[in-house]
């Protein structure tokens, strides 16, 4: 058995199937899966809530002091968000919440304040942490780093599909039209925007199946590891 810890990053556009694959990862390794997103998506739930514009910078980071962000396994090994004590994992999926948490993330103070959560997660344990900067500045240091993508319909199509199983169904069109203004609010940010780490592998998973994405993904890190 490897005793070391170690840690794979996994950055990518929304709807690249990152959270799927990433959580198929690690139960296959037996490593801690790192959802960094439902940790924005938290935050921006609290400002939801409050009724702030999550463009409102000043307003925003002025909550930042009364939100505490817990992450915690239940007993299936799945990640679970508390908020302020509340378990808000159900409600962060709320598909207006992508816009609240993509608002929030780009502001510099949110995500220093989230910083050394997800670094403290990595120390403790060997995982596999999916996002947009996790490559480039959470983790630079990552032993394999994955960039996972697709072409934007078919992200589209993949997370209309996900809408509908959820029973929060939305045209493809609508859906199509919220990803392209997540991917360039992710990309053009000025805070650790997304892109690829230099050292990264790209997996692009257009024209993979599940199965096929996942052994993609399980010889990239078997390879870098060699294991
Ligand atoms: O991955 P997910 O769609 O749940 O992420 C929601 C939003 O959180 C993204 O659109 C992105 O703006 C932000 N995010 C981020 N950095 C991360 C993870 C997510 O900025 N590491």
């Amino acid at each position: 058995m490897d005793e070391t810890i170690y840690s794979v990053a996994v950055d990518g556009p929304s709807g690249a199937g990152k959270s799927t694959l990433a959580k198929a990862v690690a139960a296959e390794l037996g490593i801690v899966y790192v959802d960094t997103g439902a940790i924005y998506r938290s935050i921006g739930y609290e400002i939801f809530r409050r009724g702030i514009d999550p463009k409102d910078t000043a307003a925003v980071i002025e909550a930042l002091p009364e939100i505490h962000i817990e992450m915690r396994y239940g007993e299936d090994g799945l990640q679970r968000m508390y908020l302020n004590g509340d378990d808000v994992t159900a409600e962060i999926r709320r598909p207006e919440i992508s816009m609240y948490a993509s608002g929030v993330s780009a502001i510099g103070e949110v995500r220093a304040f989230l910083l050394n959560m997800q670094r403290d997660l990595a120390k403790k344990s060997s995982v596999i942490m999916d996002g947009r900067d996790i490559g480039t500045v959470v983790l630079p240091n990552a032993d394999v780093k994955i960039y996972l993508t697709a072409s934007v319909e078919m992200r589209a199509k993949r997370r209309m599909l996900e809408l509908e199983k959820r029973g929060t169904p939305q045209p493809f069109e609508e859906v199509l039209q919220q990803i392209e203004e997540r991917d360039w609010a992710d990309m053009h940010r000025d805070v650790a925007p997304l892109r690829q780490a230099e050292d990264a592998v790209v997996v692009d998973t257009s024209a993979l199946n599940f199965e096929e994405s996942l052994a993609q993904i399980l010889a990239v890190i078997r390879r870098g590891r060699n294991i």
